[in-house]
C-alpha cells in the first residue's frame, strides 16, 4: 500500500524546500493537494517523483519544483486574481487556489480542460474557472490580473498577456526560441507602459502553441523530431537527468564506476561551484559505498597535507600558516570545498580504523616554501643532523622561494646548477632513509618524502617553464602521477582514488589539440596507459552561467559573465539537447559516438577567464568521448563562493579547515 501522504510530504522537503523554494505558503499548499488525483490511471505510484509525467493529449502535467519554483516566483497575496495559461491536468491551478482568490485559467485542448475541470469539483476547488481556448491572447473580461502564470514555452512574450496585468502585477513565462528549450523569465509591470524583465533560469516545458507563441503543434512538433534525429537530439535520447545534489539517487548515478581503481572527475573552470558540488556528491558516494579511501585534488600538497590531518583526525602540524594561501585561494578556499570537508571529518570520525579513513591529497606542484618548511619540520623531529644539510641544500632557493617564477630568469644568468643536484639529492637522501624513518611513522613519512619530491620537481618546473613549451606542462602532470601512485601504494594493493582536476588534466590529451599539435600529455592520458579499465575519465560542462576567476595572473579574484557556448562548440550541442543537467555516459558502440567524436571547439576556462578573447584564449579542438568516459552537464553554472582570507595581524585563531 503506497502511504501517498507521506510521500507527498517527502517531496516537498526533499525536492522542492532543500532545492530553494521557501515560502511557506507555497510549500503548504504543495503538501495539501494530493498530485496523484491530477495524474493519469496507472501513474499515481510515481506521482511524488520530482518529474513532469504525461497526461493526454501528449501534454504533461508540470515537474512538481518547477510549479513550486512559478508559483514564489508569481508572490502570490491571498486576495490576488491570477490567469493561468495551459490548464494541462489542473494541478497547478489546484495548488494557487490554495493561495489566491481566483484562479483563470486556459486550455487549448478541450478534452484536458473537461478533465480539469471534473477534477477541480470532484477536489472542491470552487475559486477555479476553466475555458477552452488560445492562452496567448489572455482573458481580457476577467483581466486585469495581479499574476499570470504560463505552463508552456513561446518563442516570445506575448503582448496580450503583458497589457492584462494589473500595474504591479507579475507575469512568469518560458520562452525560447527552441520548442522545448526556454528562460523562465519574471516580468513585473511597474507602470503603464513600463515592465521589468528577470531571467529566472533554464526550463523545458511543451510549446506554447497559439496566436502569440508557435504556429501550430504540427510545426513545433516537426522542429522536435527533426532534432530527435540531430546530434543535439541524440544526445538528449541518451542523456541521464541528474537529481538534486543532495539526493543520494544523484551519487547512485555513479554507481557504474563504483569498481574503478582510479575515479578521475574534471571541470570546465576552476570557479564553478557546480562542479565541486557535483564532484563532492560523487566522491561521498564512492567513499560510503566503494570503499575509495583516496581524494587526490589539483591542489599543492603542503596545504591539502594540513586540511588531512584535519580531516583524518591526525595530530596537527607545527608548520604554522593556514592552507591555500596562494593565488587563485578561491580555487579550494570555497563553501563548496568547506562543506565537502566538513562531511569528510564528520564521516571520518563515525570510522573506528584508521585505516578505512579518507584521507585528502594534493598532486600539484606549486608552494615550494611550505614544502621546505615541512621537510625541515619533520627531519628535525627524526633526525636533526640531516636536517641541517637539507637546510644547506635548500638555502639556494631560499631567494625565489615567494616569487619562484623568477627563478628561470635567475638560471641564466648565475650558476644555479648546483641548487638542482642539491634539491634532488636531498629528495633521494629521504627516500633512502624510508626504512628506517617510516617504521615509527609512515604517515609522517609520506608527507615529507612528497614534499622533497615536490621541491625537485618544482625546482626544475620553475627553471624549463621560463623557456616555455610542453615540458613544463608534462612536468607538472607527471609530477602529479607520481604523486598519485605513490598515495596509492602507500595505502595499500586495494586502494582507490578520486581525483579532482581540471578537464584539461583529465581528458586524455591524444585526443585533444594539446597532445596532437602541442605534444603535452596529462594525468588522465597516463592513468588510462597505466591502469586501462580500471580508470574512469568524467569530464564537465556548462553553456554560460557566472564564474570566479580573474583576469591576470595573481589579480584579484572577480566573478564574470560566462559567454553562451560557441555554435560551432561541443558544449553548443549540449545545450541543445535541451535539458538542464545530465550525465552521459559514453560507452563504446554507442550510434552516436562517432558525430560526436568528430574534432570539435571545446571551452576550458582555468584561473583565467577573459571572455573578450574566448575563441582564442579559451577553446581548443578535442574529441569529446575519446577525451573522457562520461561527462556532467550542466547548462546553466554559478560562480563559487569564496572564502575570506585570515587576517593574520588579527590574530585570529586557527580554525578548522582554513584557518577562519
Ligand atoms: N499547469 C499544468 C499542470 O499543472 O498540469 C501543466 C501544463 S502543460 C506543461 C502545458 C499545457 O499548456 C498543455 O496542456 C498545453 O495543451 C497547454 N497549452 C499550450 N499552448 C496553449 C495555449 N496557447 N493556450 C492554452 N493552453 C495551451
Amino acid at each position: 500500500m503506497l502511504d501517498l501522504d507521506h510521500a507527498r510530504h517527502r517531496m516537498v522537503d526533499v525536492h522542492i524546500a532543500r532545492r530553494g523554494v521557501s515560502d511557506e505558503r507555497v510549500l503548504e499548499a504543495m503538501r495539501t493537494v494530493p498530485r496523484e488525483n491530477f495524474v493519469e490511471t496507472g501513474f499515481e505510484e510515481f506521482a511524488y517523483e520530482d518529474a513532469p509525467l504525461p497526461i493526454a493529449e501528449g501534454q504533461t502535467i508540470s515537474q512538481p519544483f518547477i510549479v513550486a519554483r512559478m508559483i514564489e516566483a508569481a508572490e502570490l497575496e491571498p486576495a490576488d486574481r491570477v490567469l493561468e495559461v495551459g490548464t494541462g491536468s489542473g494541478y497547478a491551478a489546484a495548488v494557487m487556489s490554495l493561495l489566491v482568490d481566483k484562479v483563470f485559467t486556459i486550455e487549448r485542448h478541450d478534452k484536458l480542460a473537461e478533465t480539469a475541470r471534473r477534477r477541480m469539483k470532484a477536489g472542491g476547488y470552487t475559486n477555479v474557472e476553466i475555458r477552452t481556448g488560445d492562452g496567448t491572447k489572455g482573458w481580457p473580461e476577467a483581466a486585469p490580473f495581479d499574476a499570470i502564470l504560463v505552463a508552456a514555452g513561446g518563442p516570445r512574450i506575448p503582448e496580450a498577456l503583458k497589457q492584462q496585468l494589473d500595474i504591479g502585477g507579475r507575469l512568469i513565462i518560458p520562452v525560447g526560441e527552441r520548442p522545448r528549450s526556454q528562460r523562465l523569465m519574471r516580468i513585473t509591470r511597474t507602470s503603464g507602459g513600463k515592465f521589468d524583465q528577470e531571467d529566472l533560469g533554464g526550463v523545458m516545458f511543451v510549446p506554447l502553441v497559439g496566436e502569440q507563441g508557435w504556429a501550430d503543434e504540427a510545426g513545433a512538433t516537426a522542429a522536435r523530431v527533426l532534432r530527435g534525429r540531430s546530434l543535439p537530439g541524440m544526445i538528449a535520447a541518451a542523456a541521464e537527468e541528474l537529481p538534486h545534489f543532495e539526493d543520494p539517487a544523484f551519487g547512485a548515478m555513479f554507481d557504474r564506476f563504483g569498481d574503478r581503481r582510479v575515479v578521475l572527475l574534471g571541470e570546465a573552470s576552476h570557479g564553478s561551484a557546480e562542479f565541486y558540488r557535483a564532484r563532492a556528491a560523487i566522491t561521498r558516494h564512492l567513499i560510503e559505498n566503494f570503499d575509495f579511501t583516496i581524494v587526490a585534488v589539483e591542489a599543492d600538497w603542503p596545504d591539502a597535507a594540513r586540511i588531512d590531518r584535519e580531516v583524518r583526525l591526525r595530530p596537527a602540524s607545527r608548520a604554522g600558516k593556514p592552507p591555500f594561501r596562494r593565488f587563485p585561494t578561491w580555487m579550494w578556499r570555497n563553501t563548496d570545498v568547506q562543506a565537502f570537508l566538513h562531511w569528510l571529518r564528520d564521516r571520518n570520525e563515525a570510522v573506528n580504523d584508521s585505516r578505512a579513513r579518507a584521507g585528502f591529497y594534493g598532486l600539484d606542484i606549486y608552494n615550494m616554501s611550505d614544502s621546505i618548511a615541512s621537510v625541515l619540520a619533520y627531519l628535525e623531529r627524526v633526525d636533526p643532523q640531516s636536517a641541517e644539510v637539507a637546510r644547506q641544500r635548500y638555502g639556494c632557493l631560499t631567494p625565489w622561494q615567494n616569487e619562484p617564477t623568477t627563478y628561470g630568469r635567475a638560471v641564466l644568468s648565475q650558476n644555479y646548477r648546483k641548487c638542482e643536484e642539491d634539491v634532488v639529492a636531498q629528495c633521494r637522501d629521504l627516500l633512502r632513509k624510508q626504512l628506517e624513518y617510516s617504521t615509527s611513522d609512515g604517515e609522517e613519512f609520506l608527507d615529507a618524502a612528497q614534499s622533497a619530491q615536490l621541491i625537485a620537481s618544482a625546482e626544475k618546473y620553475y627553471r624549463i617553464m621560463y623557456y616555455g613549451g610542453a615540458e613544463s606542462w608534462n612536468l607538472r602532470d607527471r609530477h602529479m602521477f607520481g604523486t598519485l601512485e605513490h598515495i596509492l601504494a602507500a595505502n595499500g594493493s586495494a586502494s582507490k582514488a578520486v581525483v579532482w582536476a581540471h578537464n584539461s588534466h583529465i581528458g586524455d590529451a591524444r585526443h585533444t589539440e594539446m597532445g596532437q599539435v602541442r605534444d603535452e600529455r596529462n594525468i588522465g592520458q597516463v592513468c588510462r596507459e597505466r591502469f586501462g579499465d580500471e580508470v574512469a575519465l568524467i569530464g564537465f560542462g556548462t553553456h554560460r552561467g557566472t564564474v570566479a576567476c580573474a583576469t591576470d595572473w595573481g589579480g584579484p579574484m572577480e566573478v564574470k559573465q560566462v559567454l553562451p557556448s560557441l555554435s560551432e562548440s561541443c558544449e553548443r550541442l549540449f545545450h541543445d539537447a535541451g535539458k538542464p543537467r545530465f550525465l552521459l555516459d559514453m560507452p563504446d558502440g554507442a550510434s552516436w559516438r562517432e558525430p560526436l567524436g568528430k574534432p570539435r571547439l571545446q571551452r576550458f576556462i582555468g584561473v583565467i577567464y577573459r571572455p573578450e578573447t574566448e575563441l582564442t584564449s579559451h577553446y581548443a579542438d578535442a574529441s569529446l568521448p575519446r577525451q573522457f568516459d562520461a561527462y556532467v552537464w550542466f547548462d546553466e553554472t554559478t560562480a563559487v563562493t569564496p572564502l575570506p582570507m585570515v587576517r593574520e595581524a588579527a590574530r585570529v585563531p586557527d580554525t578548522y579547515p582554513f584557518g577562519l
